[in-house]
Formats: structure tokens, sequence, C-alpha cells
């Protein structure tokens, strides 16, 4: 009978990605309910020394999958390996991270394995062995409680910077098993040739702990350097509406929102933003919102936390300056 918990870690450069952390954790809550074990898969190149670190967050078991063919992700190498361990393993439940990575493996996973999958979960529960997931719908205007026919194993991603992270106890350590790397490779029908990388170094929105973002009111390119000060004081990653990158004033990288990124930073700064039912689709799960608007009836106050009603030209560089009078 499927029983336990799977997770799928997440690497890039083989660096462990934050969410990966998080679904472990996730994972451990859950599996604890049920006096289960956590098993995550890790694949890369390289990254065997890394494996040790997941048991830190809550795994007791890592099945590293260590190769050239795994060094990048692509969505038919992982989906096949992945295919094979779980068939193997038949855990109950398989839960990765709602990152642009495991979106598309969450997706080609559950067709290939023939069950159910919830997206985007802000939160799961276990119920008599039975995973039951809410998320996000409408672009966020509502929550749905999700559960899954007896098929395992029950599926789900968790939206990135939402799942609590457990403390790290490095006196914990995984029990870490090699795959079996054989596959059928006349299947895999793309291969990475290349990684074009954002010069710029930039934290990517999905991962950071504090966004500040602008829109339409910033009135041009030009006068982003405002929110880059105050970005660099707090130390923040700068987004934007899709307005501003519409209007060509920023790359749509930075774009949050239904089309853009979905982030869930603790702090989310918005400067000239209306607050668009797509906008708050990207945004509405942060922990701390303050908006930045001379609108007072702008839609973006009904979800602030804080709201500042004024010209944001005058109150952005004021609060740099503040920020930067406290942290000297
Ligand atoms: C299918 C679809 C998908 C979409 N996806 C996205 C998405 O992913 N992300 C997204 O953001 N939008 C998305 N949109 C667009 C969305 O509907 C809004 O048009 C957009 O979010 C508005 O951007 P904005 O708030 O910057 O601009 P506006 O709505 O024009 O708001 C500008 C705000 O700036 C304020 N302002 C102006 N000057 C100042 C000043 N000096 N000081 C303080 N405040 C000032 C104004 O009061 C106003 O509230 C989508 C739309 C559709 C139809």
């Amino acid at each position: 009978m499927a029983q336990g918990v799977m997770v799928i870690a997440e690497q890039r450069d083989g660096e462990i990605r934050k969410v990966s952390y998080e679904v472990v954790s996730e994972g451990k809550r859950l599996a604890d309910k049920m006096g289960w074990k956590v098993t995550a898969v890790l694949l890369g190149q390289g990254i065997k020394e890394k494996a040790a670190k997941l048991g830190h967050y809550g795994a007791d078991k890592v099945i590293v999958v260590d190769d050239t063919k795994f060094a990048a992700y692509t969505t038919d190498a992982y989906v096949a390996k992945i295919t094979d361990i779980v068939k193997a393993e038949d855990p109950a439940f398989l839960i990765m991270g709602a990152s642009v990575q495991g979106k598309d493996l969450g997706a080609r996973l559950s067709a290939r394995l023939g069950v159910g999958m919830a997206q985007d979960c802000t939160a799961l529960e276990v119920d008599n062995g039975n995973l039951t997931a809410i998320r996000p719908i409408y672009a966020g205007k509502a929550y749905a409680k999700v559960g899954f026919s007896d098929k395992r194993p029950h599926m789900a991603t968790t939206r990135p910077n939402v799942m609590a992270m457990n403390e790290p106890d490095s006196s914990r350590s995984p029990e870490i098993v090699d795959a079996d790397l054989s596959m059928d490779e006349s299947a895999l029908k793309t291969r990475v040739a290349e990684v074009l990388r954002d010069a710029t170094g930039k934290v990517d929105l999905t991962e950071a702990d504090k966004i500040i973002s602008g829109g339409r009111g910033m009135k041009g390119p030009e006068h982003f350097n405002i929110l880059e000060d105050l970005a660099a004081a707090i130390g923040a990653s700068v987004g934007a509406s899709r307005s501003a990158v519409d209007a060509g004033w920023r790359p749509h990288a930075d774009q949050v929102g239904q089309t853009g990124k979905v982030v869930s930073p603790n702090l989310y700064i918005a400067c000239g933003i209306s607050g668009a039912i797509q906008h708050l689709a990207g945004m509405s799960t942060s922990k701390v919102i303050v908006a930045i608007n001379k609108d007072q009836d702008a839609p973006i106050f009904q979800r602030a936390d804080y709201g500042v009603v004024d010209d944001l030209f005058k109150v952005v560089p004021a609060l740099t300056e503040e920020v930067k009078k406290i942290s000297h």
C-alpha cells in the first residue's frame, strides 16, 4: 500500500533552492501526522554532497540522481527518471515547489502517472491518510479546498515562500541512496545547449524576501532609480506591474501578477500601482503589503496592511532617507 511522503528537491547550478527546504519541511509536517517517512529526490550533477542538507530540514532519505543528463532541468529527462523512482517507491503523497520548474514538472508527472494534482497550493493537510489542499482560484479572489481520488500518489505543488521552513537540525543525517541511472535515452527529445544568464545577478523575484514594485504611477523608466535606492537600503528586489512592463520600462522578468511572477515575500511595497485583480493575483499572499498611491480609492488599499496616500515621488525618497538613518 502506498505510504510516505516524497518531495522533489530543486537545484540550480548545483545549489539547492530555498523552495526545496520549504517542501521538505511541509512534507515532514504531513508525514509526522501519519507516522510516515519523508523521501526527497534530488537531481543534478555533482550534487551528492548537498543531499545531507535536505535531511536537516526533515528528509529521512534522499535519493540522488547525479548525472550530466540532469545537470540542467529538461522536462523529458526529469519526468522519465522521477516516474521510475515514484513507481519503485510508491509514495502516498508527491510534493514539489510551484516554481517555474516545479509547475512544468508536476503537470507532466501527473499526466505520466495518471493521477490528479493540485497546483500552486498555499496550504496542505492530511485527512485520514488523504491529502487535501488549499489553492487560490479566480486570480486569487477565492480559495478552493481540493481533495483527491483514491489513486496514489496524491500530488501537489506549493507556492514558494508560503510554507514554513523547519529550523535546520544539522544532527539529522538522512539515508543517502544513489539512484539507478539507466534509462531509455531514445525517449529524450531535448538537450540544454546553453544557459543564458541574466547578467545583473538579481535575486529571482519568486525567492525575494522583500519586493518593491513600481507601476504606471512611476511615470517613466528613469524614475525607477528611486525604487532601486530604497531596495538597496532594505535589501529588496524591484518588481513591476504589467503596465510598467508593457510600456517597456522594465523587463518582463520583473512583472508580478497573473501573467508574470507569483510572489509571496515577507514585505511587498506597491508604488503607483492601482491593484488590478491581475496584479493582486501575483502578490496577495505576501506577508505584509504596503501601498503608496495618491488615490485613496485605489483598490490596492483594500489588500494593503499599511497604506500611504500621497505622491510616491515624495514618500519613497523620504522613506529611503529614514531607513538609511536607522541602519547607520
Ligand atoms: C489577461 C490579463 C492579464 C494581466 N496580467 C497582469 C499581470 O500579470 N500583472 C499586472 O500588474 N497586471 C496585469 N494585467 C493588467 C491589469 O489589469 C492592470 O491594467 C495593471 O495591473 C495596471 O497597472 P498599474 O497599477 O501600474 O497602472 P494603473 O492601473 O494605471 O495605476 C497606476 C496607479 O498609480 C497611481 N499614481 C499615479 N501617480 C502617482 C504618484 N505620483 N504617486 C502615487 N501614486 C500615483 C494612480 O493613482 C494609480 O492608482 C493583466 C490584464 C489582463 C487583461
